[in-house]
This record gives structure tokens, C-alpha cells and sequence, in this order.
């Protein structure tokens, strides 16, 4: 028997902090949090032995659905298959144009190639770097132009920040094109009050241990509001199956999470509000202190009005040519940072053949792939800490720039 551990209060601030060095992301901490509470889950599927659609698969889902609202949440293996459960779901096929940004991650525009369909390129806001309308309009046109048939929208929350999507429900109504979410860095995220999960038609999210909501392995889901798109998604998640194990009614996949990482995750779903309200303070505290001394050489992030991010990441944007000389003091100061995401997929080799709106650059994303940085964020970041590498960040930005005066 396991006796029931009290779950330590703080525990990370408790600890001496001084030895440790900064973590980017601090999956350790968060296991502190939680105790024994994920261990015990764990054995808890290690003794009833049902390792594939167990009763935790399920309980979750509810769990999920109860905290965003969403009527029907099909959990599965990641997030790239819940991206693809929606296309699949949706019949997308050749001939059809998805419309992704280009300033996001590779999953988003590579679920459309593999079905043949193809993703046009849309370059996103410079405030929010998410999808820009006008752009989408313009690939809309495009996909005209070249003989497709425009069929929907893969809007990306990036760095955990929703989309405008009112604004792009608009432009999807006018051009009668459907409108699906890519939420894998904002679970948790709120827009005019309403938490991700239920906006456009179909929500994907991911479980990658980095994301917001972790698991300790792969997961993803898909959330909807649609009955009828629910029950083809339970059915493309285990080899289209019908009524029965071996009646397949569609072409499905093997899209199944994991029983252990569902248990896992109702672990970590139950201190989420707690680590959401963290996250938010933790920007907002970065923010303060990049603006107190750093305003005028470093844009911190720009939210929208009525809008709640996650803060997946805190990605602060950079004079040009600035990055590399910052990366390198502060990685001599051993602190950890990240670029997300030095190239855009219409400039990758894998993705360059595909069309951009209005078949030509598009330079706020290929502005922001030069110069944004992303700084260690996750709840238990401390304080000390955060003071700490903003005095890094600070002293390498006037390094930077003395470097610049001396060249000039
Ligand atoms: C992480 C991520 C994905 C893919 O999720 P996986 O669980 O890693 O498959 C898709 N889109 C975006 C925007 C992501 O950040």
C-alpha cells in the first residue's frame, strides 16, 4: 500500500536555488508539485493491465471536455494525428487548398502534403504573429487562380496566444471555407472569455511534454461541438472502424493514446488552473522588467484586447542582426533560449514548391524567423531567476549594440 503523500506546497522555492541551473522548461519542478500523484497513476494501469483505451482514456476526455467547454474530445497519440484526424475526417483530398501561416511548426502544413492536398502559405500579423486575414484573402484568390478548390484553414494560436477568430470566421464565412484550429501551444488560452477548445469547427491540441499540458510521453487530441464529426473521429482514430473491432467502414489510423498517458495527464489537467495563473504572472513579470530597462531595443509579446495566452513560450522580438551575439552571452551566462522558428516553411526545401499568397514573399514572417528568441518559461520559474536572466539579456543587448556602433 502507498501511504498518501501530503502534496508539499511550494516545494520548488523551498528548495535552494543558487546550484540549480535555469531550466528552459522544468519538467522536474512540476513533478515536485505533484508528489507521488503520477507514480501512482502510473501503477494504478500497470495493475489492471488495460495499456489500450483503458478507463483513465476515458475518464479524461470527460475531464477535458469539462474544462473547455467543448461538447466531444477525441484524445489520440499526438498532435500531429489530431491535425490529421481533422483533415481525414474532413475528406481532404487532392485538388484541395488548406491555408496554414508559415511562421509555425512543420506539423501544421505537413498532415496537408501527406494526404496530396496542398497547403498554401499565409503570412501572419506583426503584433500577434498570428494568421493575417488580408493575407488569407489573398491565398484564397491564389487557390483559385491555380485550378484548387480553397476548403479550409488551419489557424495556429502561436506561442500559446489565440487567433483573432472572430475576424477569421468572417473572412472563412465570406469565401465559404471552414475554419479548423491548430491550439497545440494555447490549451489552457482564453479568447473574449471563451477557453480554446471550441473555436472554428474542430480543435487539435498536443500533449507534448513541452506543451503547456504535458504528458510524460506523445499525446494530442480534437475537440468539437459537431456530433456527427465526433463519431467519424472516434472511428478514424482505430482503423475507421464501424460497429464492430474488424468492421472498417473508412480508411482510418492507429491514432490511439496511451492508457498511461492519459492516466498521467488527469494528474497534471487537476493543477492546471494553478499553473495557468503562474504562467500569466511570470509573463507579466517579464514583461515589467524587459520594459524598465529594455524598451526601445527589445519588443516584449503583444497580446489582444479580451485575450488570455498560455505563454507555450515568452518570445520577445530583437533588432535585426541582434540574435546570434545575444545567444551567445547568454548561453556563456548558462542561460538557455530558443528559436521558434528560424526558417519559415515556405523558405524549408521540403515545403519551398508549395504556393505563398499571392505567390510572393511574405516578410512579416520571414522579419520574424530572423529575429524573435524565446526565454525559459514554465510555472516554477522563480523571481531570482527571472531578474536574473533579464540582467543577461540586458547586459548582452548593450554589448550587441556597442559592437554595432563600433562597425558603423
Ligand atoms: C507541437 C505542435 C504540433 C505537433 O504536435 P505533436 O504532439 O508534437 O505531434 C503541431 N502544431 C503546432 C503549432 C505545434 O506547436
Amino acid at each position: 500500500m502507498f501511504a498518501k503523500k501530503e502534496i508539499t506546497k511550494n516545494p520548488v522555492k523551498m528548495q535552494k536555488q543558487p546550484a540549480k541551473k535555469i531550466a528552459f522548461i522544468d519538467l522536474q519542478a512540476q513533478k515536485i508539485r505533484l508528489g507521488n500523484r503520477v507514480e501512482e497513476a502510473v501503477l494504478r494501469v500497470l495493475e489492471h493491465g488495460h495499456y489500450i483505451m483503458g478507463p483513465e482514456v476515458f475518464t479524461l476526455e470527460k475531464s477535458l471536455s469539462e474544462f473547455c467547454g467543448a461538447k466531444h474530445t477525441i484524445t489520440c497519440a499526438n498532435g500531429t494525428d489530431a491535425l490529421m484526424l481533422i483533415l481525414m475526417a474532413k475528406e481532404v483530398k487532392a485538388k484541395d487548398a488548406i491555408f496554414v501561416p508559415s511562421f509555425t511548426f512543420a506539423a501544421t502544413a505537413e498532415v496537408v502534403a501527406l494526404l496530396g492536398a496542398t497547403p498554401i502559405f499565409v503570412d501572419v500579423l506583426p503584433n500577434t504573429y498570428n494568421i493575417d486575414p488580408n493575407s488569407l484573402e489573398e491565398g484564397v484568390k491564389t487557390a483559385k487562380k491555380l485550378g484548387l478548390h480553397p476548403k479550409g484553414v488551419f489557424a495556429v494560436d502561436l506561442y500559446g496566444q489565440p487567433a483573432d477568430y472572430d475576424l477569421l470566421q468572417n473572412v472563412c464565412h465570406s469565401f465559404n471555407i471552414e475554419l479548423w484550429a491548430d491550439a497545440a501551444q494555447s490549451f489552457g488560452a482564453e479568447y473574449k472569455g471563451i477557453k480554446v477548445g471550441t473555436f472554428g469547427e474542430c480543435t487539435a491540441t498536443s500533449f507534448y511534454p513541452a506543451k503547456p499540458l504535458g504528458c510524460f510521453g506523445d499525446g494530442g487530441a480534437v475537440f468539437t461541438n459537431d456530433d456527427a464529426l465526433a463519431e467519424i473521429l472516434i472511428s478514424l482514430r482505430v482503423h475507421g472502424q464501424g460497429h464492430h473491432k474488424y468492421d472498417n467502414v473508412r480508411i482510418g489510423m492507429n491514432g490511439r493514446m496511451d492508457t498511461i498517458q492519459a492516466a498521467i495527464l488527469i494528474e497534471k489537467l487537476s493543477i492546471f488552473s494553478e499553473e495557468i495563473s503562474k504562467r500569466q504572472a511570470i509573463a507579466a513579470r517579464y514583461t515589467t522588467l524587459i520594459n524598465s530597462t529594455l524598451m526601445g531595443l527589445i519588443d516584449t509579446p503583444y497580446i489582444l484586447p479580451e485575450t488570455k495566452s498560455i505563454f507555450a513560450q515568452y518570445t520577445i522580438l530583437l533588432k535585426q542582426n541582434y540574435r546570434e551575439s545575444i545567444i551567445k552571452t547568454m548561453t556563456a551566462h548558462d542561460i538557455p533560449t530558443a528559436v521558434h522558428y528560424p526558417k519559415t516553411l515556405h523558405q524549408q526545401p521540403a515545403y519551398q514548391h508549395y504556393p505563398t499568397a499571392g505567390q510572393k514573399d511574405l516578410p512579416v514572417s520571414e522579419d520574424l524567423a530572423s529575429r524573435v528568441l524565446s526565454l525559459p518559461m514554465h510555472p516554477y520559474l522563480s523571481p531570482q531567476c527571472q531578474e536574473k536572466i533579464v540582467q543577461v539579456l540586458q547586459e548582452s543587448c548593450k554589448k550587441t549594440a556597442a559592437q554595432f556602433q563600433e562597425v558603423e
